[in-house]
């Protein structure tokens, strides 16, 4: 009975964590102290969202949905990445407290829990880089729990506050982590709302409330959790490295794409401070571009560059990778030349020395020595031959 009270009070207490992010039965540090387990209750929202997508069979699709779903997955990529990252994770530039209200709004429509929590895993995550107490190192737990497994590991969901305390002084945006629910459900509430208003104001358009929710919200949110999520999995497996960082991380630009300028990890975990992270031009880092964009209406400033030291360790390293593929290369071309020479050079010898024709001038030589010998010998007797001349 005491068991199944207790299993109890753990179902209630997932689901109302759905509503109250910090709401527990254990201390936060209680918590992350066990062993990483799914939390399947309090995952439910998370599979909703995924199994939401099949609602496309049910509404079918028009040019505006669709629309609308791509243009909402780089909206809501450039908040994470411009906002939740490069903002509140890293503060690579700053804002007003209202403006920094509005990016948490903002951010929230992501559907990636509340500013804090994001800020103090990611924290974590630099701290601790592909170490074993990182939650989402595809080295220590390999790619598909980095890529979607920690997110639903019950001592993966409380904020450490410990790690975010230049922002837990802001009421707001505490509350706004807290209550993390909040903005996404009004968010597709909006998007429902929105969609009924076109089907009687815009008929045109051909979409309605539950398309445009399914297009907009579930559709869009599960692509940019998926986006979002291939900078844990994937940018710490393949790419390029220019730092020698102590970590895996790695520069991708079809990474960089898909998550507007994330790609270029392995330039990020060099040197974090920074607004770009796509360090030179050909880097294509959307994020950077845009928060250029929004430094030149006011709304936020202070964008940090990248030092120039930094640049010297990445020239250096080019220039001392150079010199090493160059070394690499002109020593294995010798390697090469030789392993294809001599094999050639010791079958023609072979072939030579067996060859008929030789073996028979060779013989004719010893043969002819060896008469030149006997003739010496039998014309001049007690003579000796040169050759026991020379031993004289
Ligand atoms: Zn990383
Ligand atoms: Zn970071």
């Amino acid at each position: 009975m005491a068991l199944f009270t207790q299993a109890f009070r753990r179902f209630g207490a997932s689901l109302f964590q759905w509503i109250d992010s910090d709401y527990s039965l254990e201390t936060p540090e209680a918590i992350r102290a066990q062993p990483d387990g799914v939390n399947l209750v309090r995952c439910i929202p998370f599979i909703v969202l995924h199994l939401g997508c099949l609602g496309l069979i049910w509404v079918g699709w028009s040019w505006f949905a669709v629309g609308a779903a791509v243009a909402l997955y780089l909206v809501r990529m450039f908040a994470v990445t411009g906002i939740l990252h490069r903002y509140f994770s890293h503060k690579t530039y700053s804002t007003s407290r209202f403006g920094q209200f509005l990016l948490a709004l903002w951010a929230g429509t992501s559907v990636q829990r509340g500013p804090l929590w994001w800020a103090s895993h990611h924290r974590h995550h630099h701290q601790h880089s592909d170490e074993p107490v990182d939650a989402h190192s595809p080295r220590i737990h390999g790619f598909l729990w980095a890529h979607i497994g920690w997110i639903t590991s019950k001592r993966n969901f409380p904020t450490d506050y410990s790690k975010v305390k230049d922002l837990t002084k802001y009421p707001e945006i505490v509350w706004l982590s807290r209550y993390d629910i909040v903005v996404p459900v009004l968010f597709a509430t909006s998007l429902l709302f929105l969609g009924r208003y076109l089907e009687h104001a815009a008929p045109a358009l051909q979409t309605n409330g539950p398309q445009l929710l399914i297009w907009g919200f579930f559709v869009s949110t599960t692509a940019l959790f998926h986006g979002t999520a291939t900078i844990n999995s994937f940018t710490h497996l393949w790419g390029n490295r220019r730092f020698d960082t102590t970590d895996d991380s790695r520069n991708s630009f079809i990474l960089a794409l898909i998550t507007l300028g994330e790609g270029w990890h392995n330039n990020h975990h060099r040197y974090q401070s920074s607004t770009r992270n796509g360090f030179y031009w050909w880097e294509i880092d959307i994020t950077y571009y845009g928060l250029k964009l929004l430094s030149y209406t006011g709304f936020i400033w202070g964008l940090k560059p990248v030092p120039k030291s930094i640049y010297e360790e990445a020239a250096h390293r080019a220039h001392h990778d150079t010199i090493r593929r160059f070394s690499i290369s002109s020593v294995q071309d010798e390697i090469n030349t030789l392993k294809r020479v001599v094999p050639t050079a010791a079958a023609i010898a072979i072939a030579t020395v067996n060859s008929p024709e030789v073996a028979a001038q060779l013989k004719m030589k010893a043969d002819s020595a060896i008469h030149k010998d006997l003739t010496e010998q039998t014309q001049h007797p007690g003579t000796p031959s040169h050759h026991s001349t020379g031993s004289n």
